[in-house]
This record gives structure tokens, sequence and C-alpha cells, in this order.
């Protein structure tokens, strides 16, 4: 190894040998991923490009090749502000895409094509379009996990960080008591409680029950749900709670409410990061959420060690197709290219735009 790539490996192995030990990631591997960290670097200066991590990529990754982090929001952000030529998102495509949509001249580069996401697979626009017809005059407030042409027909776009506070914006700027909500259907479901408002499901072959919308503060709520959070189970919440007495649960809004009620804390990955750094040190701490979430709070707060329970099997298989060979391939060969059609792109700024606003 030169001087430069044994620096990297060097800081590697102190950042990440608490969370990945040799018997998860042998030496000559975290050696071969430190030389590619190097080559991505480089690659990084020569094309003025920049890298976005999100919050479930993986340790090694995360802490290594992106200029900015986070989690859709804070990603959204930097997008939106960046000065570079290329923007290389490590993260999935509906991420990517809202990228795109903030920076129409940009290069935007996804490291893999399999990035996909079950909640943005989980709609398609002709639904949101259908939604409008049986709904009409309600503002449709969508979920940032979704594809640009949905994200288009849509009033205000959220992110799990913010939904509640981009609801309760919605309905007064349209004056309405109730909101259609997309697509997460647990998301939905929990922003129904925390604001006490009716929720229900439309079924295309079935209008007959529609609810008093007008009048009933109500969330008109899809079914798409994310596979990850959603395998998640109040007997995980119990069994958490009797091994660790005391044990602090925060779960991720796309868990199921049933978990969600049961859990102390609800909100975003960064919420959750903020969440660990301010308790940490004085309470047992598990997260519902992707597991990459934890080692990455761990590697940056090894002092939480103890404390941080980390229930490691929830692995994103889409987040996990971002590596480092095909970000540094990203890269090299200018692959593959994020594009949105103009008409497509103009619509979902906006919605895209109000979010930003609102913060
Ligand atoms: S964790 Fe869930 S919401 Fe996030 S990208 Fe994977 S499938 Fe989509």
């Amino acid at each position: 190894m030169d001087h430069q790539t044994t620096k990297i490996y060097e800081e590697l192995k102190t950042k990440i040998r608490g969370v990945l030990p040799e018997s998860l990631l042998p030496d000559f591997e975290l050696q071969a991923k430190a030389s590619l960290v190097k080559e991505i670097r480089e690659l990084k200066k020569q094309k003025n490009a920049v890298i976005l991590g999100h919050n479930y990529m993986e340790p090694v990754l995360f802490y290594t090749v992106p200029d900015f982090r986070g989690d859709s929001l804070a990603l959204s952000k930097r997008a939106a502000e960046t000065n570079a030529d290329i923007i290389v998102f490590c993260g999935v495509g509906f991420m990517a895409e809202t990228a795109k949509i903030l920076n129409p001249t940009k290069k935007v580069l996804i490291p893999s094509q399999k990035a996909g996401c079950s909640l943005a697979e989980g709609i398609k626009a002709e639904d949101v379009r259908w939604l409008k017809k049986q709904f009409p005059g309600l503002p449709v407030v969508t979920y940032i996990n979704t594809y640009a042409d949905v994200k288009a027909e849509t009033d205000v776009v959220c992110t799990s960080g913010n939904a509640v506070k981009v609801v309760e914006w919605a309905c007064k700027e349209f004056g309405t008591k109730s909101v259609i909500f997309l697509p997460d259907k647990y998301m939905a479901e929990n922003i129904a409680n925390e604001t006490n408002r009716k929720i229900y499901f439309p079924n295309k072959n079935n209008l007959t029950d529609t609810p008093n919308y007008k009048n009933v503060p109500t969330i008109i709520g899809w079914n798409a749900r994310c596979y990850v959070h959603e395998q998640y189970t109040v007997d995980h919440v119990k069994d958490l709670r009797s091994s660790f007495p005391g044990v602090e649960i925060l779960a991720h809004p796309e868990c199921p409410p049933d978990v969600v009620k049961v859990s102390d804390f609800s909100g975003s990955t960064s919420n959750m990061v903020e969440y660990v750094e301010k308790h940490g040190l004085n309470k047992k701490i598990a997260l519902l959420t992707e597991c990459s979430m934890a080692d990455n709070i761990l590697a940056n707060h090894p002092e939480v060690n103890n404390n941080l329970i980390r229930m490691c099997n929830l692995r994103c298989k889409y987040m996990n197709t971002i590596t480092l060979e095909q970000t540094r391939d990203a890269l090299l060969h200018e692959q593959y290219e994020v594009n949105v059609s103009e008409d497509i792109r103009k619509r979902a700024l906006l919605s895209v735009t109000r979010m930003l606003q609102i913060g």
C-alpha cells in the first residue's frame, strides 16, 4: 500500500473496528476498501463531483467518500446547494431523482440501477390522479420515497422528519380538515394517530364506505409499505424490554402503528442520531430501523457501545446494492445517469420546493 492508502486504512481501522471486527471484515478486505476510497477521492476531485451518502449506507462507505451524510431531507437540502458538476447519490433511486429535480443542469449519478424502494414502487402517477378525482379539493401530501412522476401529481412532499408539520401546513394552506397522504400505509396511520384524524384506505373496487372527510379530519392513505420496517413487531418490543429492562425504544415512522404505539419515541433517522447523542451515555437504546443506522452511529460514538442495542438483521436490499466498487465505477464511467423529463421535473419541483421551505 502507498502512503496515502495506508493512512486511509489506519483511519478506517480506528473508525469501524468497534462495529466491524476482523471476523466480519478481514484485514485484507479493509485494505482493498482503503485503496478504493483513495481512487474515489481522486476521481471526485478530477471531475468536480460531490457524493451524498444516506444514513443507511454501510459504515465503511458512509464514513469515507460522501461529502455530506444524512437523511432524505438533509441530503435534499445539500443537493439544492451544491456547486459541483456531478452529484453521485449513494442512496436509492428516488433520492437521486430528487437531486436531479433540484439540479436540472447537473449530471446526477446513481451507482446501482437496482437501488429501488418498495415504497416508491408501491404507487404510480395514475393512482394519484385517480385519488384526486375521488377526493376533489383535498391536498396531496407525498412522502419523499416516491418517484418523480408521483411527486409531479403532488401538492407538497414530506420526509419522515417533517410529515406531521407538512400535513398541518397543507390543511391550513388548502383550507381543509383532511389530506391525501401517500404512499406509506403505516406512516399515514401513525400521522392519523398523532394528529387525531381518522384514517381511510380507499379501494379502487369499492368506494361505498367513503368517509365524511370534508367535516371529519381524515387521512386518506394508500397501501404501500417499506418491506424493512414492516417486519418489526410488538413481540420485538416486548423481547427487548424483557431482555434489557429500562431500554428506550426508538421506532421509525415507517414501522407499523402498533409497534410505534408501544415504543418510546418515533422519528426520522436524523432524529434518532440526535436522540442517541443526547441520551446514549445514560440509557440503553434500541433502534427499530434499517440496521446500518446503528452501525453508523456506533462507529461515530464508540462511547455508547454498551448502551446501543443493535438488531442488525434488517438490511435494506436496495440500499445494500450501493458499494464502494460501484461508486468508483459511477465516477469513472459517469454511470448511471438519472434523468427526469422537463415537464415532470417542473411540476415535481414545486412540491419539493414547498417541502424545503416548510423545513
Ligand atoms: S429501507 Fe424501506 S423505505 Fe428505505 S429504501 Fe429500503 S425499502 Fe425503501
